[in-house]
């Protein structure tokens, strides 16, 4: 069956360390034993390279009454062969259809990935509605990133879990264990698991429109449903599961190296960046588990490459330190250490040196936007100063690889602020043609990544408007123009499947039916460019009056958000200030310099007042 498709080791398994329980799990006391599949709505390659997948399947198999297996989106060669063959979906370790397992758990980490979980769900036999679910159907539950807003998914998924799973996800499992034990049907289940912090039933919700199609009201329809529901946060990073045996893929995938996470959340508070807030306050891991989960991580794996993972690498509190014990364990092995998110006035030469010595990745700098101005709309703190002097000195050191990134259709950006990004690209050129030949490489490449503005809920810029395609186009040409050189490449996100995604995330309920419709008429793994149908979408957003248009407005101060009975520790009155704030250029200190009391000190840990970091 597997020889006609691409890459057949995408739906194999066996890889190493993966788990098979089959041999003892399926016997006896099947109903004190979970058997759960944890499901990616992308491509195995996409979603082996993910973290969360690695976390959430080491620690559900850590219960030894649970066997959680794994399932991915299948490419199309795949699909059409199981279509052509009547064969339903089914997990990788067992073989088992995704209809015969307790529990199906979607990790969601971006929108573009819903019309895939409909024909994951189809495929493995489930039905799509979680009012058509039958007492023999799997439980449907999602959670990842953007879990803050699955309104329009609200009618497919039977539970969503509100922040860490891995805090969650034991005493949902507990409660699926009593509900064979006591033989509870669906709903007394759905009522129990609502009861528990985190956890969000979607059909115990009702939703009520203004006449215009905005939400008026969400409000709680079932006595064990919360009016809000409080995000589930791990207090001590420490306590929190790090796979240090992780399966190691037998195809290559977008990440192949071993990977650990230094730090959760961020202290900075960019207005744009949805992470930053949902995941606050941030948390760090002790240098010496990182330290014994490296040496582990080395001798169960094989990688060459050891990623330090968070949003934000440069802030943990002794990263020199870090780096500095890990070099003598991965050096001698020839393991090149990798630290994404790196922030660049934070950037430390003598040690990106050490780390890259065996290998030297280009000088990645994200200022978002080209002016000041607007930097500080935006609340990123990186001054032009900053870039150059750290242009200069990467220069001087052999870099020759620039990339830089930008966003375009920011609040309050004018054709100057376009015209910013043109003049900062054009000094830094010029930092390097001014240096002496003989102290710098001979060739200098500088990429120039666009991405388009997205609003994101729980951000100070929830309330934005998007900007539509001829701002977006006539933006990009006065970029263009600007940059023309050879040195310099420039890249775009595309402008439909970015105004989707910001449909998506700041939609409600009535997308439900947007999606079904785009998903029957053919869209299916609209994240990847080639897939992307734009055309499937506009047609099934003829639905709402409006279109696109309607999600894409500037939001009134009060106007009620399909995500506001969701809790996730910073308050609406504080994103509201800083949008306040944004609209009148003034910044915001990050959690290290000054506690902004955005509601997350309540949680008393990590960087807040009361915290081991404060
Ligand atoms: S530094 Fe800014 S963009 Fe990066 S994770 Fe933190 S808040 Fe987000
Ligand atoms: S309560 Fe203060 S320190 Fe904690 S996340 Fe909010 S602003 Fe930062």
């Amino acid at each position: 069956m597997l020889r006609g498709v691409n890459k057949p080791a995408r739906y194999t398994g066996g890889e190493l360390n993966a788990v098979d329980k089959s041999a003892s799990f399926f016997g006896s006391d099947r109903d004190r034993k979970v058997h759960a599949a944890l499901c990616f709505p992308d491509l195995y390659e996409i979603g082996m390279s993910n973290l969360a997948i690695q976390i959430l399947y080491a620690l559900l198999n850590g219960d030894q009454d649970t066997f959680c297996e794994r399932c991915f989106a299948p490419d199309f060669d795949m699909r059409d062969y199981l279509k052509e063959n009547g064969l339903p979906l089914t997990s990788l370790e067992t073989g088992t259809p995704l209809a015969d397992f307790d529990l199906v758990g979607v990790s969601l980490h971006y929108e573009l990935a819903y019309t895939s979980v409909l024909d994951m769900l189809h495929m493995g036999g489930i039905p799509l509605f979680n009012s058509e679910r039958s007492e023999k159907d799997p439980l449907v539950i999602a959670g990842g990133p953007i879990a803050c807003n699955l309104e329009p998914m609200a009618p497919f998924l039977d539970l969503i879990l509100l922040g860490e799973g891995e805090e969650a996800l034991p005493q949902l499992i507990g409660l699926v264990k009593e509900k064979k034990r006591q033989g509870l049907d669906r709903q007394a289940f759905l009522a129990s698991a609502a009861r528990l912090p985190g956890v969000y039933v979607p059909s115990f919700y009702q939703v009520d429109y203004e006449p215009d199609g905005r939400v008026e009201g969400i409000r709680s329809v079932h006595p064990d449903a919360a009016d809000k529901v409080e995000k589930r946060l791990i207090a001590d990073l420490n306590q929190a599961v790090m796979p240090n045996q992780p399966i190691i893929p037998n195809i290559e995938v977008v990440h192949d190296r071993m990977v650990m996470e230094i730090l959760r959340g961020c202290a900075r508070g960019c207005r744009f960046c949805q992470a930053g807030f949902t995941y606050r306050p941030l948390r760090e891991r002790d240098r010496g588990l990182l330290f014994e989960t490296a040496k582990q991580l080395i001798d169960n794996t094989g990688y060459e490459e050891m990623g330090l993972l968070s949003l934000s690498t440069t802030d943990y509190s002794d990263l020199e330190g870090l780096v500095r014990s890990l070099l003598p364990l991965t050096g001698p092995r020839h393991i090149n250490l990798s630290l994404p998110s790196l922030r660049l006035d934070a950037f430390d030469f003598d040690l990106a040196r050490e780390i890259a010595k065996t290998r030297r990745a280009g000088l990645t700098f994200a200022p978002e936007a080209g002016t000041q101005r607007l930097r500080d709309v935006i609340n990123k703190n990186i001054s032009e100063d900053d870039m150059i002097r750290a242009a200069r000195t990467a220069f001087l050191n052999g870099w020759d690889r620039l990339k830089l990134y930008f966003m375009l259709g920011l609040p309050t950006e004018t054709d100057e602020d376009v015209e910013g990004i043109v003049t900062l690209v054009r000094k830094l050129i010029a930092v390097w043609d001014d240096l002496p030949r003989e102290q710098r490489s001979k060739r200098l490449n500088v990429t120039v990544s666009t991405s388009y503005f997205i609003p994101k809920p729980f951000t100070p810029f929830q309330w934005a408007r998007q900007i539509n395609r001829e701002e977006m186009a006539a933006k990009q040409e006065q970029l263009a123009a600007g940059l023309r050189d050879r040195r310099v490449s420039l890249r775009w996100n595309d402008f439909s499947s970015s105004e989707l995604e910001g449909v998506l995330s700041r939609g409600d309920r009535r997308l439900a039916p947007v999606i079904l419709q785009a998903w029957q008429a053919g869209a299916y793994l609209d994240a990847w460019h080639e897939h992307f149908k734009p055309e499937l979408w506009q047609k099934a957003l003829e639905q709402i009056p409006g279109g696109a248009g309607f999600y894409r407005r500037e939001r009134s101060p009060d106007e009620h958000f399909p995500w506001d009975h969701m809790d996730v520790g910073v308050n609406r009155n504080f994103l509201r200030e800083e949008w306040d704030k944004a609209t009148r250029g003034e910044t915001t200190p990050s959690c290290y310099d000054l506690c902004s009391a955005c509601g997350c000190q309540v949680y008393m840990t990590g960087v807040c007042p009361g915290g081991s970091m404060s």
